[in-house]
């Protein structure tokens, strides 16, 4: 297997700096470090991923529910879920020239033997220091330790906390989950690698409840399922790979957790987790907050805590590797063309619709006809630059399908329908073009760069 990637990061910074997809936040201000801002074509990108998640999670089967749950909860299930406690990573600090500050952990895996210093000027490092990943905020006008609370480090927490209403407004029994996507916050300590890591993010996590004996099984058809649905989406097997965690690498609620990996440009890196989480969360909130959090099995006649099973994904993350993974550069005659291969479910537009020039009635037969189309699948409309520059454009975003508009449809309403991919063009008639789309949305996809 592959222990690296040809393309760099930098190449993937630029094109989405490039077609907009992704912006450094606050960049008139000189930047705010490892934030972003996502553009027109990464909000597009990504509401597409986080669609099929949606569809995988809600649509394609019956045993899930979603949920909203707010940024800021009470303090206390803070408390109740080890992270006020245990959500630290050990921080040590270069007492030599640079003085930068590293994770021990991130460090201790470079150099598993001997003594730890620093990586850029060989210092000496500090003891390492506890220190938490949550942001703190104030709620209400006074300051103090009784106003104190945070924002989520995760999602997962508002899903537990609301298990007892979806048993009775949902009527759920085990097994069945609960979905949520939203913002998570972290003040980590060595974010970088652009959207791999950054200090607010969004998760798409899932809490699957089972009884207690069916939980190695669903953990494994957990893996199973999310793995599928990475390479569903396009993403070339070779380049993804579980690794299953160690016991010192563990967190405190898990009994057993894997990550789902993919091969980026920084190597082998964590996309999603999946952990059997056993049934810490429910009993520790059960504890804290006085409520019973259990299932009366009425077959057995007797109550029980569901253990739950965690898919737990980063959308950015996802979109990043999405998008490394479909990044290709090749050469056509003689000119080099860059080229987003995305699966064409999560390109953030389908169809392009081009006049080949500004005159002869092409501009507006060509409106006409993306008008038509929009309502079947997202389409854009393009007249300004030469036809080549259009679709340069439309190759970096990631348009799976061009419709030209030239002087033969003015006569036979026919256009040209250009690949992305094969670059093959054909000539369809412009009646039934928006089924013809639809429906090759629909049909299974597999990356050309499998050759
Ligand atoms: P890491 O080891 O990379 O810090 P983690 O194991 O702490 O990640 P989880 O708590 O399992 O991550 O979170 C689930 C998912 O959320 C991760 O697999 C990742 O996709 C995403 N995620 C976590 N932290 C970040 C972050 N700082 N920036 C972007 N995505 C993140």
């Amino acid at each position: 297997m592959a222990e690296t990637q040809e393309i760099t990061l930098d190449d993937i910074v630029a094109l989405c700096k490039r077609r907009g997809f992704i912006f450094q936040a606050s960049e008139i201000y000189g930047g705010i470090a490892n934030t972003y801002d996502y553009g027109h074509y990464g909000v597009l990108l990504k509401n597409n991923v986080k669609d099929e998640w949606w569809r995988a999670m809600l649509q394609e089967r019956d045993d899930i529910v979603a949920i909203d749950s707010a940024i800021i909860q009470h303090p206390r299930v803070w408390e109740a879920s080890g992270h006020l406690e245990g959500f630290t990573d050990p921080l040590v600090q270069c007492l030599g020239e640079c003085k930068r500050r590293w994770r021990e952990d991130d460090l201790r895996e470079r150099r598993p033997e001997g003594e730890l210093r620093c990586p850029v000027c060989g210092g000496d490092l500090s003891e390492p220091r506890r220190f938490n990943l949550m942001f703190e905020t104030y709620m209400g006008p006074v300051q103090d330790e009784a106003a104190r609370t945070y924002l989520r480090p995760e999602t997962a927490q508002g899903i537990f906390i609301n298990f007892k209403n979806v048993l009775q407004f949902a009527r759920r029994k085990p097994p069945f989950g609960i979905a949520q996507i939203g913002k998570s916050f972290r003040n980590e300590i060595t974010p970088g690698n652009f959207v791999f890591r950054t200090r607010e993010f969004e998760q798409m996590e899932m809490e699957f409840f089972v009884p207690p004996g069916d939980a190695t099984e669903w953990h494994r058809r957990w893996m199973e399922e999310r793995m599928r649905w990475y390479t569903d989406l396009g993403i070339r097997p070779d380049m993804l790979r579980l690794r299953e965690h160690g016991p010192e690498e563990l967190s405190h609620y898990s009994s057993a957790t894997s990550d789902v990996e993919y091969l980026f440009p920084i190597g082998w890196s964590e996309l999603e987790g999946i952990a059997n989480r056993g049934d810490f969360d429910l009993t520790q909130h059960a504890k804290f907050s006085g409520e019973k959090l259990e299932y009366f099995d009425q077959e057995m006649g007797e109550a029980y805590v569901p253990h739950v099973v965690e898919p737990a994904a980063g959308v950015d993350r996802s979109l990043l590797a999405f998008v490394v993974d479909a990044y290709d550069v090749e050469e056509v005659e003689g000119r080099k063309r860059t080229v987003l291969r995305l699966h064409p479910r999560l390109a953030p537009v389908k169809a392009a619709v081009l006049p080949l020039v500004s005159k002869a009635g092409m501009p507006e037969k060509a409106r006409a006809l993306y008008e038509e189309l929009r309502d079947r699948v997202p389409a854009e409309y393009d007249e300004g630059g030469s036809i080549g520059r259009r679709y340069r454009r439309q190759d970096e975003i990631g348009t799976p399908w061009g419709v030209t508009v030239d002087g033969q449809t003015m006569e036979d309403d026919t256009v040209t329908l250009r690949d992305r991919d094969s670059l093959e063009q054909v000539r369809v008639p412009i009646a039934g073009l928006g089924d013809e789309l639809a429906g090759r949305l629909e049909q299974p996809w597999r990356s050309p760069k499998l050759g």
